[in-house]
């Protein structure tokens, strides 16, 4: 699973990409989806069924009094199929503690929602500790017990390699992925087996292949190079 992240960027001009993306994911048989601003949504969404469209956020709330917020329904009426929930910038930017996530990825699911759970340490807290037990809380903490394994993927972002240019090394990946499956499991049962992992990090043309080629790697989270086709295609090509 190749998934783009394209934040607070795009307008509906530059959805054309998405025909390149459409393109490249054909070529390569792989599952790619794109995570747009609320805005391009639904226009995207009737564009054409590939890529899959994500948002990058919903409301914990199905739906009330809210001013600005987007609610699950509201995406899954656009046309959206995912969306990412508790990236480290809503966690950073809007206070989203684990347990506003976790309600997050309770509606989204309830709404019919795939959702990507997004965990990852800070360089401090790898400085200072121990990362894996970190995120592993973090994962403890984001996931309702009784959430759909078919409808999840957790995607494991050390804040300190999101747009940095600077990937967690293999070893690291490989190494907090394994503890993040033991997470998912205790968590989930037996059902957490099943949950995709992905790495996102600066994740580019050029790393792609390694990356992917690690074993607990089920697919990556991209955000800078998920911005044009011609960035994004070598990435779906390694997939
Ligand atoms: P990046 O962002 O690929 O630009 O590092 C990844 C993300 O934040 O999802």
């Amino acid at each position: 699973m190749v998934v783009g992240n394209w934040k607070m960027h795009g307008s509906s001009a530059a959805l054309v990409e998405l025909d390149g993306i459409a393109e490249a994911a054909r070529h390569a048989r792989v599952d790619v989806a794109v995570c747009l601003p609320a805005t391009l949504l639904m226009a995207a969404a009737q564009r054409a069924r590939d890529p899959i469209i994500g948002a990058q956020d919903c409301h914990a709330h199905a739906s009330g009094s809210h001013t600005g917020d987007v609610s699950a329904a509201m995406i899954a009426d656009a046309g959206a199929r995912l969306t990412i929930i508790g990236h480290s910038e809503r966690r950073r930017d809007h206070g989203e503690t684990d347990a506003i996530v976790n309600a997050k990825l309770d509606t989204a699911i309830a709404h019919g929602l795939g959702v990507i759970l997004c965990v990852g340490e800070s360089e401090a807290q790898r400085r200072e500790g121990d990362p894996a037990a970190f995120v592993c809380r973090q994962v403890a903490a984001s996931l309702p017990a009784q959430a759909r394994a078919d409808r999840l993927m957790i995607a494991y972002e050390p804040l300190w390699a999101i747009g940095s240019g600077r990937s967690a090394s293999g070893e690291q990946i490989a190494t907090i992925h394994t503890d993040i499956r033991r997470a998912v499991q205790d968590r989930l049962g037996d059902q957490g087996a099943d949950v995709p992992i992905l790495y996102g990090g600066s994740v580019t043309g050029d790393n792609a292949d390694a990356i992917l080629g690690l074993e607990t790697v089920d697919g990556v989270l991209v955000g800078g190079a998920s911005l044009t086709a011609e960035r994004l295609a070598p990435i779906i090509a390694a997939a």
